[in-house]
């Protein structure tokens, strides 16, 4: 009888605890790929496999636009233009993030820090602490295949993109 009970107990915690993750994707995340924006065959190598782009190459290492850059994959604000800075390193530098929109974890190498989108967990690069650029000390060094540069003139017709 006691084990029919948590059988039964545990049936129920189980189907509760399916049902909470699967409203957590439907409102926070697009767990569907079909919601994506679809990609270059390096951008795929970027972002989904955590390949790096070759330094110097892309257009966004060298921009100085005002403007937003978003995810290439799901449109995440990650970055604003005033937050960027040139490092001499070859891809997009900035010294800070758009709150909540990246993550950071630990690289597979075990030494250095990953960043991820927040959103739909691409590759975006990685963040180094202490060199000493900016004020901030921080920077963030993102591939060009993870991101789109959106202009003043088009963040104005985005929706849900922070000003
Ligand atoms: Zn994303």
């Amino acid at each position: 009888m006691k084990i029919f009970f948590l059988i039964t107990v545990l049936f129920f915690v189980t189907a509760c605890t399916a049902q909470n993750s699967k409203n957590v994707n439907s409102t926070n995340m697009p767990s569907d790929t079909t919601k994506y924006n679809s990609l270059t065959p390096q951008e795929e190598n970027v972002l989904l496999r955590k390949a790096t782009d070759r330094p110097f190459t892309g257009d966004y290492f060298n921009k100085k636009d005002e403007g937003l850059y978003i995810c290439r994959r799901c449109n995440n604000p990650l970055y604003r233009s005033d937050d960027k800075f040139d490092s001499h390193c070859g891809w997009p530098s900035f010294d800070d993030e758009i709150e909540g929109s990246v993550k950071r974890v630990p690289d597979a190498d075990g030494f250095r820090i990953e960043i991820i989108c927040t959103n739909c967990g691409g590759h975006l690069g990685h963040v180094f602490l202490g060199e000493g650029f900016t004020d901030k000390d921080t920077r963030h060094c993102v591939n060009t295949s993870s991101l789109r540069f959106v202009s003043k003139e088009e963040m104005a017709k985005l929706p849900n993109v922070i000003h």
